[in-house]
């Protein structure tokens, strides 16, 4: 029988109990080496002068992408409308599918490269109303215009036909900005923010005007966009209810409300200040621009749109393996075509797509999307719990299903027996039998019996690996293509 000892801990593993063929051996190894590599637990204050040697890293954060060991069938549905945080993941409701969450985790936890597009419903728990649904923002300016304008209409590109239709547009301009003013980033926009400070965001897409995620240090953009790179974490899709802007000559600031309290657009100052300056050189004036909010309207073209094509083209060819649409019903052609190219791209990488929303996409959009691996319904805003409570139990629980394999951990023990029900498929799933032929596999590797002729074997990668260990201990990269485990 052959054992090894991990440095922190004087549990045993037992080598001998249930392996194979190669495969599982590389397995078995596999898991020995996670123990090792797994994230250091967080200094003690007894230990300063110790912590004065060691790197100063988040001890959290994931060093490594692990391989992905299941994804949901296509079109797979997750409803979080019952996930309780405050219960552990096999306590979850039946109809919350662990291995689904699990990816849902893997996906927002390790993928290296997300590019992320919102829109209104991350912002609703602000205090913002999104745009179409019944108690939008788009139903409320119906009730209040007194031409019976709709919503809608008040972000046409004719708004300023008239005095009056300019007039109402003004003032529901006055109001969103006040409103934005008042209002604090959501938990959702802060997860963001954090998935970016761990340098894993390539990118945010925002059709957000309400610049939430852009107050966040991490999730900053600037106004207007800069020509060459680095560009910045958040692009704005359909501009920015903080800055205005003259069409004319482009001149740029940040919004002063109160230039928009009257039926007509206020005069650029750029455009009268280089019209008195050819006035008094005796030339012909050329005209003075209008001031609007720097917000696209509908049937406008963004003015750093060739900008925006730009970054877009480099995001796609950089390879991303997570695409996370949040908060939209993607009613925008422009936006569902960017999230289609995504899409794609990620897909081509191996990578995940992910829709979440309070509502399911309709079936044109998913067509459309053609990839897209698990469709979360329920409110957004839950997301970073139901993640930090699903990893908080994996680290709880990582430690025991290593060192004690014949003890069935909560994690493995929930997501070993399938569950009958699942949230179900929005389209017709691709394999699901696929699936189930890949746990029986797994379940095969535990609970049989090395052979005696394999265990020579396991002897001298076992030995690589005591070397390995014993380089970490003594912090020195003493072999070739080795690294500390603890060392970034
Ligand atoms: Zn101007």
């Amino acid at each position: 029988m052959m054992m090894i000892t991990p440095p922190s801990s004087q549990e045993v593993i037992d080598l001998t109990s249930d392996c194979e063929s190669d495969i599982e051996i590389t397995q078995i190894i596999e898991n020995i080496v996670e123990i090792y590599d797994s994230p250091p637990s967080p200094p003690t204050s007894e230990s300063d002068s110790d912590s004065k040697c060691k790197p100063k890293t988040n001890p959290y954060k994931p060093k490594r992408k692990p391989k992905l060991k299941y994804r949901p069938p296509n079109g797979t549905l997750l409803n979080i409308e019952t996930y309780d945080s405050s219960l552990p993941i096999e306590n979850q409701d039946d109809d919350i599918d662990n291995e689904d969450v699990g990816f849902l985790h893997y996906a927002l936890k390790y993928s290296k490269r997300i590019a992320v597009i919102t829109g209104a419903g991350i912002s609703v728990a602000s205090g913002i109303p999104d745009f179409r649904s019944s108690n939008g923002l788009f139903q409320g300016i119906k009730s209040t215009t007194t031409t019976g304008s709709s919503g809608k209409a008040l972000f046409e590109s004719d708004v300023y036909r008239s005095e009056q239709s300019t007039a109402e547009f003004h003032a529901m301009i006055n109001q969103l900005h006040e409103m934005t003013q008042n209002s604090e980033p959501t938990k959702f926009h802060r997860m963001l923010n954090t998935i970016s400070e761990e340098d894993r965001l390539l990118r945010l897409y925002t059709q957000n005007i309400d610049c939430l995620e852009t107050t966040l240090p991490h999730l900053r953009t600037t106004v207007p966009i800069m020509n060459k790179p680095p560009y910045p974490p958040t692009i704005q899709l359909h501009g920015t209810i903080n800055y205005m802007y003259c069409a004319k000559c482009n001149w740029n600031s940040e919004l002063e409300p109160g230039l928009f309290s009257d039926h007509q657009p206020p005069a650029c100052p750029e455009c009268l200040k280089l019209d008195e300056t050819r006035r008094n050189d005796n030339k012909r004036s050329q005209g003075i621009g209008c001031l609007r909010p720097r917000i696209v309207l509908y049937n406008e073209f963004h003015p750093d749109g060739e900008k925006i094509g730009q970054i877009s083209s480099t995001d796609l060819r950089s390879k991303p393996d997570c695409l996370i649409i949040a908060g939209t019903s993607l009613k925008i052609p422009g936006v569902k075509r960017l999230v289609k190219e995504l899409a794609r791209a990620v897909h081509a990488a191996n990578g995940c797509i992910i829709w979440i929303n309070i509502e399911q996409p309709n079936m044109s959009i998913v067509d459309s999307i053609e990839h897209l691996d698990l469709i979360v319904t329920g409110d957004c805003q839950d997301i970073p719990s139901i993640i930090e409570n699903y990893d908080d139990q994996l680290r709880n629980t990582k430690g025991k299903r290593n060192y004690k394999r014949q003890t069935p951990s909560p994690i493995s023990s929930a997501s070993s027996p399938k569950k009958t029900q699942r949230s179900g498929y929005l389209s017709a799933p691709q394999s699901p039998q696929k699936k189930d032929s890949k746990f029986a596999k797994n379940k095969q590797i535990k609970g049989r019996v090395i052979k005696p002729e394999t265990q020579n074997l396991i002897h001298k990668r076992l030995q690589s690996l005591t070397d390995r260990v014993q380089s970490v201990n003594t912090g020195v990269k003493s072999r070739k293509g080795l690294k500390p485990a603890f060392d970034n």
